[in-house]
């Protein structure tokens, strides 16, 4: 069906969104019947004793949560290649490596036809919403993608990043045409075998296809900062390129190369251009609509972790609107953001009840019933009782439970959102976090969400002196006793002693959480650090997942380093430049 649509009929896709979501409980009933009568000859699932049958209150009785831990054996004999089917009917030929900075690690999920279906699903119908308020022209999209080295698992299957896996699929160039958002760059560029250099080439495209860029967009928003930090340090070179006619010698990959070739001619009159505009920018303000005079909008995922991304984005940006995209994971895809003109601290994710089985484990009521128990909160230790899709409360928070076309059943993904509406009896979910909590020390408990607004708060007092931090990290040292919060932080440019103790006590007395305040008080955890690491650690950091087979576009930084990230740690901590402690109790 995917390939017959060459240009996407958008009223219709709306169409269809209306009426399934009209009806989403039972959508949800039809989706877990599928799954389970497409997949029911699978080991796993023939081991609980479903015995044919597909309806939800049998599927939550015989099947219980799982993590991916629970589930690994089970992946690893498929990426082995087992040959009876494990995790689903049809066999797996594609596994996809998470990104690898949430856990620490790379970890192996099942990818399939099916899911690269439900990915051009939420495609479709985010582009559906986002087309009519914000129509696009036949033109070019600069995107900032990158398709990682892929590697083949000891049972022969192909192994690379879920965006890989999804970039180098024929479906994603032909959707991407459907959309009128194909890459400026080519495919050599794409797949390239250095991220520095595609990005290189990518921001080349982008300015010999200049006036046609109808959108700038990346998987995160973190590429899209990164390749216009890169512009300021590049764009001359970029100009003598479009000048001569010639790649500059850095560029070494025949394939790249030869690509790029193809496109650059000697063009004085554009490196002039480019020349004239970015001398005329203040402090780069502006400089995407600048450079792409038509571009319509910026595009990639600027929730959750992305947030912080956003101040800086915004000042590349301009007045031009951005835009969230969809939120999923390598284990499937979720909600559409099908309300683009909010910005995208308010983004929401409606999701589409036919892409997978969803539950959602109430967090206030589990907390509360623990806390009750031994007066601590500990979110793992609680026994979860998830509700259905449809059952969701406006206003509360949940942790994600997704069931797949792609051999995950009950997987708790480890994400909260909390419901901020309903779209017909879908609810629109906001990203609030990943589950687990990351800085604590006894009764302290604070999430990546309070870090990050413990550190814009503290920010504010740089931007004053016209200074940002660029990236940040946190760890807990419990070396000595008591342990207290080490906050590492990457900074534009020069920034005073004295501002910097006052940043340092202002984290301090940010994280508001009554278990860290009531323990600071009686000095039970000691006085927060503030670390400030030299520039370019961030990027090193970077660079050391990218060796570790992570790519570009599905790249987080980890806000909290644990003990077990021995390598993070060591590079955030060998390009320590200056470190304060808090006297702010
Ligand atoms: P990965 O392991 O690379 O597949 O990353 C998937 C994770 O990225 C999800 O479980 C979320 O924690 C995060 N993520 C994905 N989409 C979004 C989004 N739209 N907003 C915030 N976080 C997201």
């Amino acid at each position: 069906m995917l390939e017959k649509m060459e240009i996407l009929d958008v009223e219709k896709l709306i169409g269809d969104f209306e009426v399934m979501t009209k009806d989403a409980e039972n959508v949800q009933r039809e989706t877990l019947k599928m799954i389970l009568e497409e997949n029911g000859c699978a080991e796993y699932l023939q081991n609980m004793g479903l015995n044919g049958r597909t309806d939800p209150e049998s599927f939550k009785a015989c099947v219980p949560l799982v993590t991916h831990k629970d589930l690994e054996p089970y992946i690893q004999r498929v990426a082995d290649g087992a040959f009876s089917p494990i995790l689903t009917g049809k066999p797996i030929t594609t596994i996809s490596l998470s990104s690898g900075t949430t856990q620490g690690k790379p970890k192996f999920v099942p990818f399939n036809n099916e899911l690269m279906e439900t990915t051009l699903q939420i495609y479709h119908t985010s582009f559906a919403f986002r087309n009519r308020e914000f129509p696009i022209e036949n033109g070019k999209a600069l995107q900032f993608i990158y398709s990682s080295k892929h590697s083949k698992t000891k049972g022969g299957l192909f192994a690379g990043t879920a965006t890989t896996n999804v970039f180098r699929n024929p479906q994603f160039k032909k959707a991407m045409t459907a959309m009128q958002s194909e890459c400026c760059s080519p495919d050599e560029v794409i797949v390239g075998p250095d991220f520095h250099q595609s990005l290189y080439c990518h921001l080349l495209c982008g300015l010999i296809f200049h006036e046609e860029i109808q959108l700038v967009s990346s998987t995160f928003a973190h590429s899209i900062v990164l390749a216009f930090r890169t512009f300021e340090q590049v764009w001359e070179e970029l100009c003598d390129d479009i000048r001569e006619g010639v790649l500059t010698s850095r560029i070494t990959f025949p394939s790249v190369r030869s690509a790029m070739a193809k496109l650059l001619k000697p063009n004085p009159e554009l490196a002039a251009l480019i020349e004239k505009k970015c001398s005329r920018l203040s402090n780069w303000y502006g400089l995407i609509p600048e450079l792409f005079p038509n571009v319509k909008y910026i595009y990639g995922i600027m929730t959750g972790s992305m947030e912080p991304y956003l101040k800086k984005l915004r000042h590349y940006a301009a007045d031009v609107p951005l835009i969230s995209a969809d939120y999923g994971s390598s284990e499937g895809w979720i909600g559409a953001n099908i309300n683009p003109s909010l910005p995208p601290e308010s983004t929401t994710y409606a999701v589409l009840p036919n892409i997978g089985y969803f539950e959602f484990i109430p967090l206030k009521e589990n907390v509360e019933g623990h806390m009750q128990e031994n007066g601590n909160v500990s979110f793992l230790s609680t026994e979860p009782k998830p509700v259905g899709l449809t059952e969701v409360k406006v206003g509360e928070e949940y942790e994600v439970i997704i069931t797949s076309f792609a051999g995950l059943y009950r997987y708790r993904l480890g994400d909260v959102v909390k419901v901020m509406g309903f779209h017909n009896s879908t609810p629109e979910l906001k990203f609030v976090c990943r589950r687990n909590l990351m800085l604590t020390i006894n009764i302290d408990k604070n999430t990546e969400k309070d870090l990050q607004l413990a550190v814009e708060e503290a920010a504010k007092l740089i931007a004053e002196e016209k200074r940002e931090v660029i990236d940040f990290s946190s760890n807990v040292d419990v070396s000595a006793d008591p342990g207290h919060y080490v906050i590492f932080w990457e900074i534009s440019g020069e920034v005073s002693d004295e501002v910097l103790k006052e940043c340092c006590n202002c984290l301090d007395r940010s994280f508001v959480d009554a278990g860290y305040v009531s323990s600071r008080k009686v000095n039970a955890i000691g006085p927060l650090e503030l670390r400030v690491v030299w520039k370019g650690t961030f990027h090193k950091i970077l660079d050391h997942y990218l060796r570790l087979g992570a790519v570009v576009s599905q790249f987080k930084t980890p806000r909290y380093v644990g003990p077990t990230n021995n390598k993070v740690l060591q590079i955030l901590c060998d390009n320590v430049a200056k470190n304060y402690f808090s006297t702010a109790f």
